[in-house]
């Protein structure tokens, strides 16, 4: 049986540790960033900024006319990779095909941007807006008037993130 070796007395480790050394360490280190520039911002009073593909919530977008963007090709729900978007389909009066429902279950979206990517349109996007919460599952299941409300409300600033961006692409 094999006896565990003692760990050598060190003089030096003694007087460090009698003389709290290491605390004293620490507390020069705090000292040097306690005046330094703060990078710490107050969120939610303070915000960084966000680049203009930031995938946030979703909105469905309309021409300038009113009309909806979205013309039922299922490309977006055929592409997401979580199966989180549930499209039916009609032919209008006039001819055109619209959706009859578009739903977008985000509690099981990714927001990897496939959907956005997808579209031939610019009719579904992801938004800038993170600041959106569900207090139960089926607050997070956004329908086809939810999305047009969010694009609605928000096309201003959709359609600016989408100028900026534009010249990457
Ligand atoms: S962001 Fe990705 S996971 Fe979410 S709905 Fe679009 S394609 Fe699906
Ligand atoms: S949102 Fe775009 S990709 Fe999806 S069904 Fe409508 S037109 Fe097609």
């Amino acid at each position: 049986m094999s006896a565990v070796a003692a760990t050598p007395f060190s003089l030096k480790d003694f007087l460090k540790s009698f003389m709290l050394w290491e605390l004293a360490k620490g507390m020069v280190l705090t000292g040097r960033y306690a005046f330094s520039r703060r990078v710490t911002i107050q969120f939610p009073e303070e915000k960084t900024p966000l680049s203009p593909r930031f995938r946030g919530l979703h909105a469905l977008r309309r021409y300038e006319n009113g009309e909806e963007r979205c013309i039922a090709c299922k490309l977006c729900e055929a592409v997401c990779p979580a199966m989180a978007i549930t499209i039916e389909s009609d032919v209008r009066d006039d001819g055109s095909r619209r959706t009859t429902r578009y739903d977008i279950d985000l509690t099981k979206c990714i927001f990897c941007g496939f959907c956005e990517e997808s579209c031939p349109v610019d009719s579904i996007v992801e938004t800038q807006i993170f600041e959106y919460h569900g207090e139960k599952r089926g607050d997070l299941y956004f329908t086809k008037d939810m999305l047009l409300a969010v694009g609605d409300r928000y096309e201003a600033d959709i359609a600016a993130a989408k100028a900026a961006d534009a010249k990457y692409r």
